[in-house]
């Protein structure tokens, strides 16, 4: 069995990516924080396309909840080990810096920076020792180049960036890769509430993107046919970047 992990697996470009590793032969951990009916419709989802999964509950900002949900994991499936992690959890709390309140800042660096280095604290033991990992953590195109009302969030995703980077150089020589992947606009419920019709305008493609499109690049970034890609950060935006 080849176990693949997804934080915020329940919704969104997080179930897209999930069906896609699943289409791929993985059996698919599939992480959320609250959402039980939407995390077991993507169950569902992955047991349609032929393989399976599980749920594991756990907010990937607190380490101890973490750690524990992940260690007993760990301990209940001996001689195996989770050899795909994708950190893709995250939130947007927009606002002007002047007029942010700092619950909104923490929430939005500690699920995005914090879990990223939880989660992937956790797993990086047993890639290192079975000589073998994919790591993917999906940033963001406001964490490349600042987006104005998402000083959290760009701030949050370009630690990430940098993270993946500095890690990258850890552990390539156990062939353990960790890369970024960076979408733009992408049809989610966290895009729901923005004005599309209005910012695809701005969007040289003249549309938004689809999960399932970022799912693709992921899965691609997860395959062995990879194997000489690390450090790097992948834009998917339709154009926008420049
Ligand atoms: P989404 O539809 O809002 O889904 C967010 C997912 O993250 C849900 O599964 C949610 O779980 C989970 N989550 C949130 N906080 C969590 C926590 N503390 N612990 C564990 N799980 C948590 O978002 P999305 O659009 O698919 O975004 C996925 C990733 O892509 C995010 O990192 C986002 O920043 C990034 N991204 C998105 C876009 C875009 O345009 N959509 C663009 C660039 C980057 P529950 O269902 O339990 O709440």
């Amino acid at each position: 069995m080849k176990y693949a992990l997804v934080t915020g697996g329940s919704r969104g470009i997080g179930r897209a990516i999930c069906c896609k590793l699943s289409s791929m032969g993985y059996y698919i951990l599939i992480n959320y924080q609250s959402n039980e009916n939407e995390a077991m419709i993507t169950l569902e989802k992955v047991r349609q396309l032929g393989s399976d999964g599980e749920l594991l509950k756990f907010n990937v900002a607190d380490s101890v909840e973490t750690n524990q949900v992940l260690d007993q994991w760990n301990a209940e499936h001996s001689g195996e080990y989770i050899e795909v992690l994708v950190n893709n959890a995250g939130v947007r709390k927009d606002n002007l810096m002047i007029w942010m309140p700092e619950d909104d800042w923490h929430n939005v660096v500690n699920t995005g920076l914090d879990g990223f280095f939880f989660v992937t604290q956790s797993l990086l033991k047993n890639m290192l020792i079975r000589k073998y990992g994919r790591i993917i953590n999906i940033v963001s195109l406001s964490g490349i180049k600042g987006m104005p009302g998402q000083v959290n969030y760009s701030a949050a995703k370009g630690g990430i960036i940098a993270g993946t980077k500095a890690l990258s150089q850890e552990v390539a020589r156990k062939n353990v890769t960790v890369n970024a992947v960076a979408p733009g606009f992408i049809s989610t419920d966290m895009t729901h509430d923005l004005d599309e019709s209005d910012l695809k305008k701005v969007v040289p493609m003249g549309r938004f993107g689809k999960a399932e499109e970022v799912a693709d690049l992921v899965g691609f970034l997860a395959s062995k046919q990879a194997a000489y890609i690390t450090g790097e950060v992948i834009s998917i935006n339709g154009g926008l970047y420049t």
